[in-house]
């Protein structure tokens, strides 16, 4: 099947094909055809699937099959939500990129920055905004923005908008569009509380479903290396310079531990970067740009910061550390092996993290390679660490060697 088939007018087909995309991801084939009828659609699919063209490009050819308009008076017609300004960015570069050829302005509007030039950018008048409920309110309440012409709605990521207490926000949104609407929901994880949103947004939706909930994509090589906690840089370099690793994403727990390990790194002259929440804009963005130039070799990141983050052909994803959700790791490996690249995640994993490599492991249905590198065997008198409290505070505990020294330092953190 090629994306001919599926009813896209020739300017988008000359943007896509300017792309490089040959055929339509299953994604892609499903959702285009049922998005162009009209439908209201609940998408199961995760980042790497191609979703994002999956609902950019039927927006698009839809758009186009009604009337076009100019200059100042253009309405918004059509809002996606994204729970993250990089989610965000990245969504605006495909619309932009997919509509090159189109006559649609958009514009990006997510919080971190000044208002006011978002502000003159609405004034000019703009077709497709893609936001972050905050900001996109904010800017309601001002009354910069009038969302009462929305004909298409589309959540992205939804259910990272509910874990991050995006709810209340979605609803007030909801309360500033027009009834009559199609509605779009794409959500990599289906909970009871998606569930609850779906009912409540969506029409008579059709179900659509990809790679099946939690699976992890298939051509994404797992692999577990035991370590001892106090050696994962160590460990972590080794693999950088022994495989010549070029670009290399890495997961830390924590802030903070994302930034120690960024300059560890770049002592052993490794270019590295950090990126979470308590970067500015303008820093996460260079960040990311540096890293997908290829100026900087690891972009080492936390949950929340890395969400979304889209990056063609990212060969590897190292878990410095495992998450203490399950689910996340389902998401960080979801970074690699995008659209039938091959990718490799690597977890360094201590004697400590053992439980939550079980939870994983339970949760994909499938035990991950474990390989021992040599010189990094876990010193068999280590023993694990007393479960400190877990949740949102932070907790720091030391463990002692024997001889008084202290050779681990435990963080917990919350993931958000
Ligand atoms: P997404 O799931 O939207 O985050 O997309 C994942 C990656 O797949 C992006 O880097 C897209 O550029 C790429 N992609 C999307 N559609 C296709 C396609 N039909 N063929 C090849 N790559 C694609």
């Amino acid at each position: 099947m090629s994306f001919t088939t599926l009813g896209l007018c020739e300017p988008i087909l000359r943007a896509i094909k300017e792309t490089g995309y040959t055929e339509p991801t299953p994604i892609q084939k499903q959702a285009i055809p049922l998005i162009l009828e009209g439908k209201d659609v609940l998408a199961g699919a995760q980042t790497g699937t191609g979703k994002t063209a999956g609902f950019t490009l039927p927006l698009l050819q839809t758009m186009m099959d009604t009337p076009i308009q100019k200059g100042k008076a253009r309405k918004v017609r059509a809002l996606i939500l994204t729970p993250t300004r990089e989610l965000a960015a990245q969504v605006a570069e495909s619309v932009g990129t997919y509509g090159k050829y189109l006559p649609f302005s958009h514009t990006v509007i997510f919080g971190g920055v000044g208002i006011n030039p978002q502000i003159s950018r609405l004034r000019k008048g703009v077709d497709i905004v893609i936001a972050t409920p905050g900001r996109l309110l904010d800017l309601s309440g001002q009354g910069a923005i009038d969302l009462s012409h929305v004909e298409t709605l589309i959540l992205d990521e939804a259910d990272r908008m509910l874990d991050m207490g995006f709810v209340h926000d979605i609803k007030k949104v909801l309360a500033l569009l027009p009834k009559k609407r199609q509605n779009l929901l794409f959500s990599a994880t289906f909970s009871n509380d998606i569930k609850k949103l779906a009912d409540n947004l969506l029409d008579s939706p059709v179900l659509i479903e990809v790679a099946r909930r939690n699976q992890t994509t298939a051509q994404v090589e797992q692999v577990v290396y035991p370590v001892d906690k106090a050696r994962k840089r160590e460990l972590l370099i080794h693999l950088i310079k022994d495989n010549n690793w070029k670009q290399v994403l890495v997961f830390t727990r924590t802030k903070h531990g994302a930034n120690k390990l960024s300059q560890q790194l770049d002592k052993k002259g490794i270019s590295s970067a950090a990126i979470h929440g308590n970067k500015s804009q303008g820093a996460r963005t260079k960040a990311l740009a540096d890293f997908k130039a290829g100026a900087v070799r690891v972009l080492v990141a936390t949950d929340i910061a890395a969400r979304g983050i889209d990056i063609d052909q990212l060969p590897h994803v190292v878990n410095f550390e495992l998450p203490n959700v399950p689910e996340d790791y389902v998401h960080r490996i979801g970074r690699t092996g995008r659209a039938r690249r091959e990718g490799e995640a690597a977890s360094l994993v201590c004697i400590d993290e053992k439980e939550l490599l079980r939870a994983i492991e339970k949760l994909i249905k499938k035990e991950i390679h474990k390989v021992q590198i040599q010189g990094f065997t876990p010193d068999p008198s280590i023993k694990p660490e007393p479960k400190k409290q877990q949740g949102n505070s932070r907790s720091r505990g030391r463990r002692s060697d024997g001889n008084g020294k202290a050779v681990g330092n435990r963080e917990r953190n919350s993931r958000r």
